[in-house]
């Protein structure tokens, strides 16, 4: 039985356009690729152990958001009056139920209370005064915002560099296609601002009988473009395969707006993008390993 897993480190800017000395560049690089190895191997390890595709989506998730390079979790960027706000969604292929946060900042992985509120059938939960209300109930713990203050993430925000919302989508061994996407949002976004990360079928969509997609990038573009639901179902009602709806998706948006990864229900992998960078590692049972920061 054939597995496959895929996870983004966010589309946007490339380090080079605002690291010009060589040696911090190389640097830096190297975290993100060593960051990108170890969280992909971790997700392979679980797939070959039969741990179902929610639970390493979600796992996976954790370990992106936990880590400061990205622009999610622990390292999430600042808006305009300099808070952290998470939106985040994990959307479950079998069942396709899906849960969501936006405009959080009181839970240390969002990717974690999505599923949560997932598993309650519930949707999406948007700002602080009800995600606690929330987690009271459940009695989930909550964390002060002040957790969420990363040293690297201020260095990176100084540089006005929006690096590193992440995303991760796995089939498992019985065909089971989940997805997850997490992000801090746009750096200086306006408060109150939802991006498309926490609107299922915009930025995440999974079925077992198409498809599972995580999109980076430009939220109001890529809601706009509809962009997660229009390979879906393009997929759903043509012949093209998974790489073909997610090109032609990008060719009809502007340029540097958008990054997508994908597996299909065959377990084909395949991701592409319009910025100049988007960080990807993926793995599959055939023993493909692929890792790219640009
Ligand atoms: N799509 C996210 C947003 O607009 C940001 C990103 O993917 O980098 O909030």
């Amino acid at each position: 039985m054939s597995y496959s897993i895929i996870i983004h480190g966010g589309a946007g800017s490339s380090l080079r356009e605002f690291i010009t000395d060589e040696k911090d560049l190389k640097q830096i690089e190297k975290l993100y690729f060593d960051a990108l190895k170890q969280i992909i191997n971790f997700g392979k390890r679980l797939l070959q152990n039969n741990i179902p595709a929610i639970d390493v989506v979600e796992r996976c998730c954790i370990k992106l958001e936990n880590n400061e390079l990205f622009n999610a979790g622990i390292g999430a960027t600042r808006n305009k009056e300099n808070k952290i706000f998470h939106d985040a969604i994990i959307v479950n292929g079998k069942t396709r139920d899906w849960g969501a946060i936006s405009n959080c900042n009181i839970h240390k992985n969002p990717v974690k209370l999505a599923k949560h509120i997932m598993n309650k059938k519930n949707g999406l939960i948007s700002g602080n005064e009800n995600i606690k209300k929330y987690c009271d109930s459940y009695k989930i713990t909550t964390v002060n915002s002040r957790y969420f203050n990363s040293k690297f993430r201020n260095k990176l925000d100084k540089l006005n560099n929006d690096l590193g919302t992440v995303g991760v989508v796995v089939r498992d061994k019985l065909g089971n296609i989940c997805c997850a996407t997490s992000t801090g949002g746009l750096t200086n976004k306006i408060p109150g601002r939802i991006g498309d990360t926490p609107m299922c079928g915009i930025s995440s969509i999974a079925s077992n009988q198409i498809c599972g997609i995580s999109v980076s990038g430009q939220g109001e573009e890529i809601i706009k473009n509809n962009v997660a639901s229009k390979i879906f179902y393009q997929m759903k009602y043509t012949d093209k395969t998974l790489s073909e709806c997610i090109d032609d998706t990008l060719e009809n948006m502007p340029s540097n707006t958008c990054g997508i990864i994908g597996i299909d229900r065959s377990g084909d992998i395949y991701f592409n993008k319009n910025t100049k960078r988007m960080y990807i590692a993926s793995a599959d049972s055939k023993n493909n390993t692929n890792i790219s920061l640009y």
